[in-house]
């Protein structure tokens, strides 16, 4: 039903060479948007990406951009109008974590989650909204996390960001709904990535015996449900969006 729902549609995905991003930026493309897949750190799985959807007949470009750096997201906003003259969809995925107990967290970890997962958001939305407000159409997601709605033990800073996002998301909306632009939160709970994948094997037992349906998520899922706000979501706005395995209800 989603088949090619995208074509004529362009869609910024931050974060985009790996995990969750990658999976959006992957479903995104295969719905018909023209995507640009931004990285930070990993060339090689973005350009990988980008070379899939091209020779499978879509339409993608890299750009590399440190999108805590308001310059870098500008930069990589400006990129896309430049070569797809439009932005319709922007997914503000970006993210990491720097996880300390109060106690051990400096001031440079606080920062560096800060500006990479929540400000990072503003500076690819501002750039964004005005390009979308001049064709009336938008739709923003931006990925926060189960983190954000639960706290947890070592990630205050992590947790913080992502509550901003929603308040963030929240607000974006009330401002945009004029312009027809949508603003949601995706609040995922552990999906089987690079940033899970790191953890412990006893912390891994620990967190599926607190989920009921026993599993972590797939990056696929989260990806299935924002091209579903992408494709179907025109009246849905300001809302957060919980694939959890009913970690938190
Ligand atoms: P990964 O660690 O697998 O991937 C993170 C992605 O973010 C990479 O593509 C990385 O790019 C990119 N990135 C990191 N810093 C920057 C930056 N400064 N500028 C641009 N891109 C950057 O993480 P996930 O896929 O797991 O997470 C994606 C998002 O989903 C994050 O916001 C995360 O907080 C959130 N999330 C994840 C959950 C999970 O359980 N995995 C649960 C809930 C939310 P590169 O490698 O090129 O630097």
């Amino acid at each position: 039903m989603s088949e090619k729902r995208l074509e004529g549609q362009v869609a910024v995905v931050t974060g985009a060479s790996r995990g969750i991003g990658h999976a959006c930026a992957e479903e995104l493309a295969r719905c018909g948007a023209a995507v640009v897949v931004n990285y930070n750190q990993s060339p090689e799985p973005a350009e990988q990406l980008a070379k899939q959807i091209n020779d499978g007949g879509g339409r993608a470009i890299t750009f590399q951009a440190h999108v805590g750096n308001a310059d870098e997201a500008k930069a990589l906003i400006d990129k896309t109008i430049e070569t797809y003259g439009q932005i319709d969809i922007l997914v503000n995925n970006a993210g990491v974590n720097r996880d300390r107990t109060l106690k051990r967290l400096s001031v440079a970890e606080w920062d560096e989650v800060i500006s990479t997962d929540l400000s990072s958001a503003f500076y690819c939305t501002s750039a964004a909204v005005p390009h979308m407000t001049e064709r009336n159409y938008g739709r923003i997601i931006v990925m926060s996390s189960i983190i954000g709605q639960m706290g947890n033990v070592g990630q205050s800073n992590y947790a913080a960001a992502k509550a901003g996002l929603i308040a963030f998301a929240k607000s974006a909306a009330k401002e945009l709904a004029r312009n027809n632009i949508t603003v949601n939160a995706m609040c995922p709970g552990f999906v089987e990535t690079d940033m899970v994948i790191a953890l412990s094997d006893e912390v891994k037992k620990n967190l599926l015996a607190q989920i009921p349906l026993g599993r972590f998520g797939r990056p696929e899922e989260v990806a299935a449900f924002v091209r579903f706000l992408c494709t179907e979501g025109d009246w849905i706005t300001g809302q957060q969006f919980n694939p959890n395995g009913g970690q938190y209800m």
